[in-house]
């Protein structure tokens, strides 16, 4: 008995270290704020991290929010960006003036916190991270009851419609076209056309009784620890999912040419 308690108290030492036992989010006020500021931003970032956390899975480390303070701004969040080294988070920078209706339904924070969702995969592969955050800001605040389904759908068709007519580069894959948006700095038309790939998976995995945000879940709670890469991940998603359709349309992606089918 005395053994199976030194091996049931190791167990418990080594699972603590190696995942923290309450994951939450964790505050940094890179500026001044007041503590009415404080307190409505901390309100969307929770409600935010709330959504995806009950629509997906719990995060399996902290998140660390870092606020960063502007005023005269045109919107309430005109930048941010995610930390991906040893801490996950993300640097929120924003002008407080504007009220908490306008910062909830701002999808920066849906955006951001998404990211953190799957590991970073290189600059190579920011077609991928984008379209996956861009697929999910939406779902996020339709999760958050901001955005009814009929919304959340014409919102998907609008965007495709749009980075579509401006896409042009319909005689090589969208993969290799990624490379060129890039450079060419067309950030709406790569980042749309990154969504058209989830947008098409989450499709096919409905069509099978599943679905991308269920596939996540299962995901998120075994293998988002483990660093990754494009290739690794995607046979990952395929076998949280039981299916080859992540892997089928990334390799439609890597050959056939146009805009991503959708
Ligand atoms: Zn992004």
């Amino acid at each position: 008995m005395k053994t199976i308690a030194t091996l049931v108290i190791l167990f418990g030492l080594l699972a603590s270290a190696s995942s923290p036992a309450h994951a939450e989010l964790r505050w940094h006020w890179e500026n001044h704020f007041s503590e009415r500021e404080k307190i409505q931003l901390t309100d969307w970032i929770q409600q935010t991290y709330q959504a995806i956390e009950t629509s997906v899975a719990p995060y399996p480390f902290d998140v660390h929010i870092y606020f960063h303070r502007l005023s005269g701004a045109k919107e309430p969040v005109p930048w941010a960006s995610t930390r991906r080294s040893y801490r996950q988070g993300v640097d929120f920078h924003v002008d407080p003036s504007f009220s908490p209706s306008e910062f909830m339904n701002d999808w920066t924070a849906a955006h951001e916190l998404s990211h953190l969702l799957i590991p970073f995969l290189g600059t190579e592969n920011s077609w991928y991270a984008e379209g996956f955050a861009s697929f999910m800001q939406y779902q996020v605040l339709h999760a958050m009851n901001l955005m009814s389904a009929k919304d959340l759908d014409q919102e998907y068709k609008r965007r495709l419609i749009k980075a579509k007519s401006r896409y042009k580069f319909n005689d090589i894959p969208f993969v290799l076209a990624a490379k060129k948006l890039r450079a060419q700095r067309k950030f709406p038309t790569l980042y749309w056309g990154g969504a058209a790939y989830f947008l098409q998976v989450d499709k096919a995995l409905k069509a099978e009784g599943s679905s991308l945000l269920k596939t996540l879940r299962d995901y998120v709670v075994c293998c988002r620890r483990n660093s990754s890469e494009l290739n690794a991940l995607t046979q990952q998603l395929d076998r949280s999912s039981g299916t080859f359709i992540f892997s089928r349309e990334l390799n439609t992606l890597n050959v056939q040419a146009g805009f991503p089918r959708h």
